[in-house]
């Protein structure tokens, strides 16, 4: 068996990551331990990411990373319990109080992601900020030629392997045109509100709330503010959503999360952002001389509350077989593509499960869509 390894020059690395979220930094951290060369390089743009959670059990994760204290040590609001209005109009809660790894987070998002590059650089990755990874020429010894663009100007080097970390763009499999199916147009429209300036909703638990079209999610971020989402497919979202006004019209219609947002006021400038939150996935999680983790091989609806958890596995698994690819086991690809399926065998159970629990609306299209199976053969080909 040979070993690859390209490291040793100025400008050459065993691998570039594409891509600083939780899959890219946990795929750095691990090349980086195992004593890759590795570039861990983060474009830094896109709509910001906020009022996400992480559930608890990520704590046994980020140790099994060895991804120190950091990215959890502060800056976070704890969330106690999920509540859920869903297939009745009463809300259930799901407590923590007895989990183990105790209440899980209201991330601050940049800061948690921050924290996990850090970490990355202590075990011995370059970190690039704010810098773009684009895949140039393949060399003669089948690496890669990659230009970075940044701050400065663009610059040239070359590694092994690429690893795709670039989240729902997946920059990389998408230059190398690697077939990517989508099965819903989920989209999520986010409006942030104020600080409720008497202090007097304190309450940090997550919501829930299904309505006939899509389902609402509200959560008190870690700066006091909350933010209220609604949830439907892109061809059956309302108009009025765009404007302040009209989301807070159907807003108005729900129960408990207009109870939640009442209290705080409105941004005065504060527009409802539209973000894509559909579920999709590449038909093979690597190619010739790149692999895929996190967003960029299975994106999955945000009911699930798996992204993160699955980014950080994912970046954590696939590095671990690149790394033995890159040592000569061949088989070691092989190995990760049938870790994904099965994710992606147990999340499309978990996620016709759930969404059979909301019986209330069955001939409405947003339900109905989600009681039909979706084999394979049944997906479209996703369009960057
Ligand atoms: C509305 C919504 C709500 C969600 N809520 C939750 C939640 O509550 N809990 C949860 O666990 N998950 C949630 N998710 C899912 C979660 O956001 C993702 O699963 C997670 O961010 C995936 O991590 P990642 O590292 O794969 O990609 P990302 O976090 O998207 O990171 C990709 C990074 O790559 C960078 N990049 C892109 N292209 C390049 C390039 N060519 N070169 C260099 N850098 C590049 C981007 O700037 C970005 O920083 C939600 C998703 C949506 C849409």
């Amino acid at each position: 068996m040979t070993a690859e390894r390209h490291s040793g020059r100025v400008g050459h690395y065993d691998v570039v990551v594409a891509g600083g979220g939780p899959a890219g930094a946990a795929a750095a951290l691990t090349l980086a331990r195992a004593g890759r060369t590795v570039l861990l390089a983060d474009s830094g743009g896109g709509a910001p990411k906020i009022g996400e959670a992480l559930p608890s059990s990520a704590r046994t994760l980020l140790d099994e990373l060895g991804a120190g204290r950091l990215p959890l040590s502060a800056g976070h609001l704890p969330c106690y319990a999920n509540l859920s209005s869903w297939g009745a109009s009463v809300l259930g809660r799901t407590d923590f109080i007895n989990d183990p790894n105790g209440p899980g987070w209201h991330l601050d998002r940049a800061r948690f992601d921050r924290g996990l590059r850090e970490a990355a650089r202590t075990a011995g990755a370059e970190v690039a900020e704010r810098t773009t990874v684009r895949p140039g020429a393949r060399q003669p010894d089948g690496g890669w030629s990659v230009v970075l663009r940044g701050q400065g100007a663009p610059r040239e080097v070359r590694c092994a392997w690429l690893v795709d970390a670039s989240g729902r763009s997946h920059a990389i499999a998408s230059s190398a045109r690697a077939s990517r199916r989508r099965t819903d147009r989920l989209v999520a429209t986010c409006l942030e509100l104020a600080p409720d300036p008497t202090e007097r909703t304190g309450e940090t638990s997550s919501l829930v709330e299904s309505d006939q079209d899509g389902w609402w999610y509200t959560a008190l971020l870690p700066t006091g503010r909350r933010l209220v989402a609604y949830f439907t497919d892109a061809d059956l979202a309302a108009p009025a959503l765009r404007s302040r006004e009209g989301f807070g019209r159907l807003l108005s219609r729900t129960r408990h999360v207009a109870a939640r947002a009442e209290a705080h006021p409105v941004l005065g400038d504060a527009l409802p952002r539209r973000a894509p939150a559909h579920s999709a996935h590449l038909d093979l999680p690597s190619g010739s001389g790149w692999i895929a983790v996190g967003d960029a091989a299975a994106a999955f609806d945000p009911v699930s509350s798996q992204g993160i958890l699955t980014a950080l596995f994912t970046g954590m698994t696939g590095a671990r077989a690149l790394v033995a690819r890159l040592d000569g086991d061949t088989a070691a690809l092989a190995s990760y593509h049938t870790t994904v399926a099965g994710i992606l065998t147990a999340y499309r159970r978990n996620h016709r499960a759930v969404y059979a629990l909301e019986d209330r609306w069955q001939s409405r299209p947003f339900w109905q869509r989600r009681r039909t199976p979706h084999p394979h053969d049944t997906l479209r080909k996703e369009s960057v």
